[in-house]
């Protein structure tokens, strides 16, 4: 078995498949499927994955294997076949599937050198170029006084060669440490011996007689207030040892949490866990739909479920939404679990998130609790996979490989016979309507557990406002129950739509609107350096003072940006403290965080937010909740926009009174009338899954049909419309005739840093051939796309569709 098959770290559809390399004498005991190794490439040494070890290849004179970069596999058995079948069902390429299950650090970094061969002086120039130097960095060329065509003439001539290097990023964090370097007995002789001057000294091996252990030099020297040089001395004399140790970062103290146990489950609770850890119990696979109200004991479900696997001896993964992420659902599970749970979180930095993947890796935890990609942590025996919120777009991964988390969660369910539970207070279409098939479990938690009713939801018709001369964007009766709750004491939550939604500039005298000139869409006004910002390139340019079309100065920003709500807040009611959270003030690592505890600390009345703030906030002294404009998501051009504005108005009531106060909730609206708001305000689940199920089979939209979607861009408009009139084309060809192909149209963003994007929707209900047919058309194109910088993008289950 000497022949490795290696999927190479070139992103080209050319090259997606296996390549054989012969294994050498001195790797043969240790390459294992699954390793990172470096491998010869045309020219390059590049990073590569085994996948199979195979007695012979069908071809001659096979290059060998540089490198193993990898001591264990990175990837198991079981990963190896995911990733595959990824890649498939995703039509991404095996490589780009394979990256996206590890940790960033594992990818490798290239750099490209210029080496000196021999030592025959060289040209002028390229003797000041190498200054004594054998290895030079390629970039420097750049600056250098050498023609490129000298660089050739030299590597022609076998003076010089161009080198490329793999890199692995450094990532282990070593600390300095101490120890004794001989038995307590024999310290406590050399301390007699010692001089009387020698103070410190003698009071540190004081301490190491007694405590006859390592320490972190940093803690010893803050212990004694000492120095370096001292520890260095008794180093010197030989009675101690400085040694460097590789820690792991742990991103959370785990001391601070205060353990938890087990709550006895109320009827309803102990109803749906039953199956659960049954299929614990017997190892075997089902998907559980677990819908129920915010509050109703979901988490504690997951909690009780998990410890039954612990006990097995099987592992849990956990995935929630990155912006749930908080610590409030770190306390819970830490709480439950201790140092038995690991965390992966995008906050988390390159070198905290490898030290979580590793401690998984070695098997020195059983949870993990992560967002998206946590549902590739590399257990081996899983016994229950946990996606909370299972509604939540975040879960589809929106560049490739385009995969939806639950997809693969639910596979890696199949491939370790284990329950596989979504959780939900709203569930998607395509979930219940599973779950209505019996595709999936059902299981329904009606009641919160603290017997409290769900909020009182109030629908402010807004137009109303208007036409009785209120023109802020704060109701009378928003602004009231504000007021009432700072004299109260309580605080209050205030939610907008998106960052900066609607925040564009336009002229009040011609209606123009300031756009981005590379992406077709309205710049965005961030107030803080007076600038335009496009959200899709990162354009910026100054705020006009006059309108580039009509000379006015009513040039103004228009619209509803947390910033903007912000200051009209603190002018209507000027004794408020309001925080704000968004994307801008939680940018920094730690300030989400920091914003929370601030506010928990009641250090300010309103917590005013975008999105983020509905998500698993839990705050006793909340006792209401606005939401701003719950229209401002219903009319943007999705399918599922209805659905997405039912989940977030019911996700943010969730938010008051879930304790001993009372909460309220007052929605503002221009369309009160509209299924989605109304339906909404009353908690009426099934009646909305009901209507916007008939509303979907009418426009024949999923859960009804599949979506495929595939997207087209080039510099040049005329390119990219025949592209994709070209594949409109060839795939009515091929497809079924009960499907559909919508297209080829403008994408809603028609521009995006100067490529023009075209798209063609494919809608089907059976076309199991669908992926081999689109690629077989896709790969028609790979000439223009390798030459011609045209980019196609297939997403075999669209979300964002704007
Ligand atoms: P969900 O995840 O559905 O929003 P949680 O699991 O967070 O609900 O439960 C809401 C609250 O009820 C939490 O404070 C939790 O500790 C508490 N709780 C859950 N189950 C029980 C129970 N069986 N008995 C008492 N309190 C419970
Ligand atoms: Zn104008
Ligand atoms: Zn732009």
């Amino acid at each position: 078995m000497n022949v490795a098959k290696v999927i190479v770290d070139v992103p080209a559809s050319s090259i997606n498949q296996t390549f054989d390399y012969s294994i050498p004498e001195r790797f043969r005991e240790m390459l294992k499927p699954g390793m990172r190794v470096i491998v010869p490439f045309g020219p390059r040494k590049i990073m590569g994955y085994v996948v199979d070890r195979v007695g012979e290849s069908s071809f001659n004179n096979l290059k060998e294997i540089n490198d193993i970069l990898d001591i264990t596999p990175v990837l198991t058995p079981e990963l190896l076949d995911l990733g595959k079948w990824l890649a498939e069902d995703t039509l991404s390429l095996y490589i780009t599937a394979f990256q996206a299950m590890l940790p960033q650090v594992l990818k490798a970094n290239y750099k490209k050198e210029l080496e000196r061969l021999s030592n025959d002086s060289l040209s002028e120039e390229l003797e000041a170029f190498f200054a004594d130097r054998d290895h030079v960095a390629y970039d420097e060329l750049e600056n250098a006084m050498v023609s490129f065509s000298q660089v050739q003439k030299a590597i022609q001539n076998g003076d010089i060669a161009v080198r490329y290097l793999v890199k692995s990023r450094v990532t282990k964090k070593h600390v300095a440490f101490v120890k004794p370097a001989m038995e307590p007995h024999l310290l406590a002789e050399a301390l007699e011996d010692m001089s009387g001057r020698a103070r410190k000294q003698k009071e540190i091996l004081d301490y190491f007689i007694d405590q006859n252990e390592e320490i972190e030099l940093n803690k010893l020297l803050k212990k004694f207030e000492t120095t370096r040089s001292t520890i260095n001395a008794l180093q010197a004399k030989g009675f101690l040892v400085l040694f460097k140790k590789e820690i792991y970062r742990n991103p959370y103290n785990d001391d601070a949490f205060e353990q938890t146990t087990a709550l006895e489950l109320t009827d309803e609770q102990r109803e749906a866990i039953e199956p659960i850890k049954q299929h614990i119990n017997d190892t075997e696979h089902d998907v559980f739909l677990l819908h129920g109200v915010t509050g109703s004991g979901k988490t504690e479900i997951y909690l009780q479920a998990i410890q039954d696997v612990i006990d097995k001896g099987e592992e849990a993964i956990v995935l929630v939404p990155e912006i749930s992420l908080t610590p409030q659902m770190v306390r819970r599970f830490k709480g439950r679990f201790g140092s038995n749970v690991a965390v992966l979180h995008s906050a988390l930095s390159y070198g905290e998130k490898y030290d979580e993947w590793r401690r998984i890796h070695r098997k020195e935890v059983q949870v993990v609790v992560g967002a998206r990609s946590a549902v590739f942590a590399p257990f081996e025996n899983i016994g229950i996979i946990i996606i909370d919120e299972e509604h939540e777009n975040s879960y589809k991964q929106e560049d490739q490989p385009r995969y939806h988390a639950r997809d693969a969660a639910i596979r890696r369910g199949e491939n370790h016979q284990c329950p596989v539970i979504l959780g939900s207070a709203t569930p998607t279409l395509e979930s219940y309507a599973r779950a209505q098939k019996d595709v999936y479990k059902l299981a329904v938690l009606t009641k919160r557990t603290n017997e409290k009713a769900m909020p009182e939801v109030d629908i402010v018709d807004m137009r109303e406002e208007l036409h009785s001369g209120n023109r802020t964007m704060f109701s009378r009766r928003l602004k009231e129950n504000i007021e009432q709750r700072i004299r109260r004491g309580e605080q209050a939550v205030l939610l907008l739509n998106r960052r900066g939604y609607s925040t564009f500039v336009m002229c009040r005298d011609c209606g123009h609107v300031k756009e981005c000139p590379h992406c077709d869409i309205a710049l965005t006004y961030h107030k803080r350096h007076n600038q335009l910002k496009c959200h899709y390139c990162s354009y910026e340019e100054p705020m006009p003072m006059y309108c580039p079309s009509c000379s006015s100065d009513l040039i103004r920003f228009f619209g509803t940006g947390t910033q903007r709500i912000e200051e009209a807040l603190s002018q209507l009611i000027p004794e408020a403290r309001v925080l704000r959270m968004d994307v801008d003030t939680t940018r920094r690592k730690g300030s989400h965080e920091k914003l929370l505890n601030q506010f928990a600390n009641k250090e300010a009345d309103i917590l005013l937010g975008t999105q983020m703030i509905a998500k698993g906030l839990d705050f006793e002294n909340v006792t209401l909740v606005g939401v701003l404009t719950a229209d401002s998501m219903l009319h943007l051009p999705d399918f599922r926009s209805g659905e997405k504005t039912f989940q977030l108005l019911t996700q943010v009531s969730g938010r008051a009174g879930r304790h001993e106060l009372p909460g309220e909730v007052i929605v503002q609206t221009y369309t009160p009338e509209h299924y989605s708001i109304e339906l909404a305000s009353r908690y009426e689940y099934l009646q909305f899954y009901k209507q916007e199920m008939q509303m979907r089979k009418k426009f024949q939209y999923p859960p009804f049909v599949f979506l495929a979607l595939i997207t087209v861009s080039h510099q040049n408009h005329v390119t990219a419309v025949q592209s994709t009139q070209e594949i409109v084309k060839r795939l009515w060809t091929l497809l079924q005739s009960e499907s559909v192909i919508l297209g080829p149209t403008p994408s809603p963003i028609a521009r995006v840093k100067d490529r023009y994007r075209y798209q063609c929707m494919i809608k089907y209900k059976h076309e199991p051939e669908l992926r081999t047919l689109i690629n077989q058309v896709v790969r028609q194109f790979d000439d223009e796309v390798r030459k011609n910088d045209l980019q196609i993008s297939v997403d075999m289950q669209p979300y964002q569709l704007m």
